[in-house]
């Protein structure tokens, strides 16, 4: 029986999760999940210059901001590259031990040298092996590899690849400062983790035959590897930040729904007929690395706006409140104190936003009365026979027994008889009066969400102005 899936995702904690990240961690997600296996979370903190804490939780709040979560990881101890030295020490010991490594004491400078010389020619740099058969106690510590032949990756996305050994050399495992070096630690991080499948970027396959190599030395059978394309900016290059926003914060903050971005970054060069809106559950059934595309996929703005869309209007109204509520206290407003009464009012937004902040810039006045009124609307409206009719709404509203928008409806529509106007004027005239503005969820629906007292409050402010404005 094969041993039970175990994945991991790796991320060096350099900077935000970036959105190629994010898509490696999900592909790693629900490649477990679909398995019942393990997904690790390892944090390969070796370059410790560029290694800070502040990074390692800005990538675990995006991973949980995306729902990913992780069976085995920090905040336990040991998934650290720096608390795993030992590890490396030992593994690096047992190769050396064996013959599979040997030490090296060209200095640092003649090795340059020899880069600059191989670069004039042309050619890549290959250490020549001075140190092969010197049988040197200290020093860099290389692995020793195979002068002929070639190593194969039988990568799931890419299928064969071929790395002649002629393009390799006998690479350094441990620095003779004693630090080992990524790809070393990579290796015995993955041996000791159990991991049975490595997905990542392709940006590491150059990387995977001296991998290969290195299991091979130590007698490992080697995991199962899928290396996942880039994702490109509109002009096919690299995603940067000259595309605009690449970190999972930066859309997170832009109030997109983590919903949405889990299903825009699976359907992320992965398919699965023509089929756009995935709900989580599906995702894990029907995802396979298999079928992810080997060639760069194109991030695209406008396609996650819409997705972000379609999750706002479909979702759960509790899970709408709770995500929309820290984006009014961020706008600086106040969520309603009886949190029953957010649902209803968020239900009137949601149809028309693409994102969380969409959807509270739309609804500021639900929350805070206008401060101003748009001022073309307003030299129309707010007249002396705009007071007029605001007044007498205002006493036909007063006298509702019930605040609802039938109720309020039918009041407007009575009066607007009366006044031989049409419907829309006298709406349009509340509309401004209460929200400040000329577009607006359906108004009494609006009026009735507001409550009498305020829809009162604010059509006798409104008359004020349009009174004084004579
Ligand atoms: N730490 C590497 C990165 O952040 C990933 C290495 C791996 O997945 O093997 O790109």
């Amino acid at each position: 029986m094969a041993a039970p899936v175990r994945v991991r995702f790796a991320p060096s904690p350099t900077g935000h999760l970036h959105v190629g990240g994010a898509r490696t961690a999900l592909f790693n997600w629900l490649y477990a999940r679909h398995h019942g296996g393990a997904f690790v979370l390892r944090i390969e903190d070796t370059d410790r210059s560029r290694s800070t804490e502040e990074n390692i939780g800005l990538i675990v709040e995006a991973l949980e901001w995306l729902g990913l979560d992780w069976d085995e990881g920090p905040p336990a101890p040991g998934y650290r590259q720096t608390e795993r030295l030992p590890s490396y020490r030992e593994h690096a010991e047992r190769l050396r031990a064996a013959g599979r490594a040997y030490y090296c004491d060209c200095a640092p400078a003649d090795l340059e040298r020899a880069r600059r010389a191989a670069q004039a020619r042309k050619e890549t740099f290959r250490y020549a092996g001075r140190c092969r058969d010197r049988g040197l106690r200290a020093g860099a510590l290389r692995l020793r590899i195979p002068d002929a032949g070639a190593t194969v990756v039988n990568d799931l996305i890419h299928g064969p690849v071929t790395f002649e050994h002629g393009q390799l050399d006998d690479w350094i495992l441990v620095r003779s400062d004693g630090t080992p070096t990524y790809n070393f630690c990579v290796v015995v991080d993955d041996v000791t983790m159990r991991i049975t499948h490595v997905i990542r970027g392709d940006d590491h396959l150059s990387n995977t035959p001296k991998q290969i190599l290195c299991y091979e030395a130590l007698g490992y059978p080697v995991p199962e590897m899928a290396h996942v394309s880039m994702i490109l900016g509109p002009d096919r290059s690299r995603l940067s930040k000259r595309h605009g926003a690449t970190s999972v914060q930066a859309f997170r903050d832009a109030g997109i729904v983590p919903e949405a971005m889990v299903n825009y970054l699976a359907r992320l060069g992965w398919s699965h007929g023509d089929q756009e809106i995935f709900s989580r559950q599906e995702l894990v059934e029907l995802f396979d690395v298999k079928a992810v595309a080997s060639s760069g996929a194109v991030f695209d703005h406008t396609k996650l706006a819409w997705l972000s869309h379609e999750y706002l209007k479909a979702m759960d109204g509790a899970r709408l409140a709770a995500l929309a509520t820290p984006f009014i206290r961020a706008a600086g407003l106040a969520p309603p104190a009886d949190p029953a009464r957010l649902s209803p009012i968020l239900d009137t937004l949601r149809e028309r936003a693409r994102t969380l902040v969409e959807l509270v810039a739309a609804g500021r006045f639900y929350f805070e009365a206008p401060s101003a009124y748009e001022p073309m609307a307003a030299q129309t409206f707010l007249t002396p026979e705009g007071a007029r009719r605001l007044g007498l709404l205002r006493e036909r509203l007063a006298a509702l027994t019930e605040f609802s928008a039938g109720a309020l409806e039918g009041a407007t529509r009575g009066l607007a008889a009366e006044l031989g106007l049409k419907l829309v004027d006298l709406a349009q005239l509340s509309r401004l009066a209460v929200t400040g503005g000329t577009a607006s969820p359906p108004i009494f629906a609006v009026l009735a969400l507001l409550g009498r007292a305020e829809t009162l409050a604010r059509l006798e402010r409104a008359r004020a102005v349009a009174g004084g404005a004579a």
